[in-house]
């Protein structure tokens, strides 16, 4: 894994941190206490080197048992709906802004997510994708706060360091909604000419 990166001021990136570390730290991680429910911590998983990163809200049943990011229905669903653009789940990477099951897959709270915040900007630094696309509101209030999801799905923006972020449902609430469903289909077709404009 060539997962090591020196320090870059402003970044987020520490010097010698990896991605092993960071899944190391989770992996012991008593921040919050979504740490005393878990089965399993879920860092993520995907390309170390990735284009593409999606980050999802947190970890359900499956995923709690298993250790590993979006593997149940929605899971299903998401690996579905990246073979329709031509993308498959190992040439991404796919973390959870959370990374611990939340009680009966309740909402994860805020001091949740601020525990788990750093985790994801080491991700975000060592990874270092061009394109994030947010998976739900959880994930997309981080680089759209305010907006509402149903207004802004489907959108691209610029969020600094070269990256831009792409905003899409929740595949989890795409797969309970018809015509978000519909929306999660046609967002994705967005990906392949924006990774060709980044690339
Ligand atoms: N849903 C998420 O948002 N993340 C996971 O890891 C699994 C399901």
């Amino acid at each position: 894994m060539a997962d090591s990166v020196p320090t870059e001021s402003g970044s987020g990136s520490r010097s010698g941190d990896s991605l092993a570390q960071v899944d190391a730290e989770i992996h012991d991680c008593e921040r919050c206490p979504l740490s005393q429910g878990r089965i399993l911590t879920v860092p993520g998983e995907g390309d170390p080197n990735a284009v593409v990163m999606f980050v999802g809200e947190a970890p359900g049943a499956q995923e709690d048992k298993q250790g590993r990011p979006f593997i149940g229905r929605s899971g299903k669903f998401l690996e579905q709906v990246l073979t329709q653009v031509g993308l498959s789940r190992q040439e991404v990477f796919i973390t959870s802004v959370v990374k611990c099951r939340p009680p009966k897959n309740r909402d994860p709270r805020p001091a949740e997510l601020s525990a788990c915040a750093d985790y994801l900007d080491r991700q975000i630094a060592l990874v270092d994708p061009r394109i994030i696309v947010t998976l739900g509101r959880f994930s997309m209030a981080r680089w759209f706060p305010g907006e509402k999801i149903t207004q802004i799905h489907g959108q691209v923006r610029e969020i600094g360091e070269g990256r831009v972020a792409l905003a899409m449902f929740h595949p989890a609430a795409a797969l309970r909604n018809p015509p978000w469903r519909t929306a999660f289909e046609q967002d994705m077709q967005r990906l392949p000419e924006l990774i060709r404009q980044v690339t």
